[in-house]
């Protein structure tokens, strides 16, 4: 770790960034050297001719972006710290495949952020099921017998579950996990690790992923007897006290003593198996599995959230194929089908039971919690999350066998791709499978601050790359691989990013420019 990149912060304070002394990327000693290479890259001709290229073949999506731009605000193509050049206004999406409305058809990696990797998009039995029951369906608010076919189905499929809740995204059921366990325990501090990512509700988005801090140009908060000092990555969310927050570092030994020391406060912790900001399950398995065992001890809900990996390593998740044991478990992501948002949390039933009746409203008063609302259980949801669930059975092990091997054969090709043009072009990922090409000089980092400065800060121009070649990501070149990926289709992707990086090298791309060098 380098201990002179740490100690001040950037600090939100009443609506702008703290002068700390760390606000200039030039004045913190960090990120010169960057970005002076990154200003040389982008006036270079060949940059330049791939921006027109591709402002050329998405002219029909540029013109519904700027439209928007005048009114709608959240649209994910001006998402602060995420928003990705080119995005595509998509006119159909079928497999793996989308087409945009330029009529350009990409072969789609990106897969909905995710979320429909298992089968791609708009698989026939998914759809046709929905489709069945979209004409005098009773929409919201409404109990069906299809609620009970999903949660038996969950039961089924995740037995380390007594009980589940349904919620609509990621956010929400990390933070029923969370208000649940507070309810449980009667006790308010949360811990959680740095640099993970549990959605965009206050707690969640403190030392968060480290791109939405800007890190490592802007530095990593101090490290101090009381864990890593709490940083909201957005305006507008107060800085967690004390009471609420407690921010753990990615070393078992040092988050376990403040987990023991905080025991009495702790209404949980909530940690990823694997974090797309630390994305090395050789490192994070252990160091969850010895902090799940550690909360167990100290009498602490353990909360795993496997929005990301959970029916992603196995069907069981994470938990079940790593034996993770935890409390609360998170689901989202692929849990849904067809991308009409669900989520859910699972877990213990006493603790579930913090959310179910006694039976009579008045005597839950002051003791039950909620987290309901007029959409909660969306029929139509629970119809597409419930036949993408079914398939995914009926594909059974099988879809995994097929999905690591492709996993693998990307692999496979990288290295001798390595070792025959010196470039050092990576997938690293985990699961079956998440994952993001990289241009890294190391296939493992022990240390998440130290992985974070090793991210080649251009690694956006690969996205640019491969969207010349046909190849859709978003903004860093990630791959959702699942079932509607062929291996014709995992060869057209090899091909597209191996030559991507040969017109790199001839170009003069630095390959080598990281975080470390400032
Ligand atoms: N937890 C994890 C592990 C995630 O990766 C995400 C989203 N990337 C979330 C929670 C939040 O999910 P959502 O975007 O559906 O709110």
């Amino acid at each position: 770790m380098n201990a002179s990149n740490e100690g001040t912060r950037q600090d939100w304070s009443g609506g702008d960034w703290g002068d700390s002394g760390s606000g200039s990327w030039e004045g913190q000693g960090g990120g010169g050297t960057v970005f002076a290479t990154l200003q040389d890259m982008m006036s270079q001709r060949w940059f330049t001719d791939l921006f027109s290229e591709l402002a050329e073949r998405h002219a029909g999506s540029a013109k519904i972006t700027d439209e928007l731009r005048g009114i709608d605000a959240g649209s994910q193509a001006f998402w602060p710290f995420l928003a990705a050049p080119f995005q595509l206004a998509v006119g159909e999406a079928l497999g793996c495949r989308i087409t945009d409305v330029d009529g350009n058809t990409y072969l789609d990696c990106h897969m909905g952020f995710g979320a429909q990797a298992l089968h791609g998009h708009s698989p026939a039995p998914v759809v046709e099921f929905v489709r069945d029951r979209l004409h005098g369906g009773p929409g919201n608010g409404y109990l069906t017998a299809v609620e009970l076919d999903l949660a038996g189905l969950l039961r089924d499929i995740m037995p380390h579950c007594d009980k589940f809740a349904f919620q609509h995204s990621g956010t929400e059921a990390t933070y029923a996990a969370i208000r649940l366990a507070r309810a449980f325990t009667g006790r308010r501090l949360v811990a959680k690790f740095e640099g993970t990512l549990h959605g965009s509700h206050d707690l969640a988005v403190h030392n968060t992923a480290f791109w939405y801090h800007g890190q490592p140009a802007y530095p990593f908060p101090a490290v101090g007897p009381d864990g890593v000092s709490p940083v909201p990555a957005f305006a507008g969310v107060p800085q967690a006290g004390p009471e609420d927050l407690l921010v753990l570092p990615n070393d078992p030994a040092a988050a376990i003593g403040l987990i023991n020391a905080h025991a009495a406060e702790l209404a949980c912790v909530i940690a990823e198996p694997a974090a797309s900001s630390f994305p090395f399950e050789d490192v994070t398995i252990p160091m969850v599995k010895e902090t799940a065992a550690a909360c167990r001890r100290a009498g602490v809900p353990f909360i795993l959230d496997e929005v990301l990996t959970g029916f992603r390593n196995g069907i069981g998740g994470a938990a079940a194929r790593y034996g993770i044991e935890a409390d609360l478990y998170t689901y989202g992501k692929v849990i849904s089908g067809l991308g009409i948002p669900l989520s859910a949390v699972g877990g213990r039933a006493d603790i579930m039971d913090m959310t179910q009746t006694t039976g009579q409203g008045f005597t839950d008063i002051g003791h039950k919690t909620a987290m309901q609302g007029s959409h909660t259980g969306n029929y139509l949801a629970l119809c597409a999350s419930y036949a993408s669930l079914r398939l995914l059975c009926d594909k059974g092990d099988a879809y995994y066998a097929q999905t690591r091997a492709k996993a693998s054969a990307i692999k496979d090709r990288l290295n001798q791709f390595r070792a025959d043009s010196g470039i050092p072009l990576r997938l690293v990922g985990f699961g079956d499978f998440i994952g993001c090409f990289q241009f890294l000089p190391e296939d493992s980092y022990r240390d998440y601050r130290e992985f974070a400065r090793a991210m080649n800060p251009a690694l956006f121009v690969l996205t640019l790359m491969l969207r010349k070649r046909g190849v859709y990501m978003l903004g860093t070149p990630m791959l959702f691989l699942g079932g509607a990926h062929s291996e014709s289709d995992v060869d057209e992707l090899v091909d597209a990013v191996t030559d991507s990086a040969l017109e790199l090298k001839k170009n003069g791309f630095p390959f080598e420019l990281s975080w470390e060098q400032t």
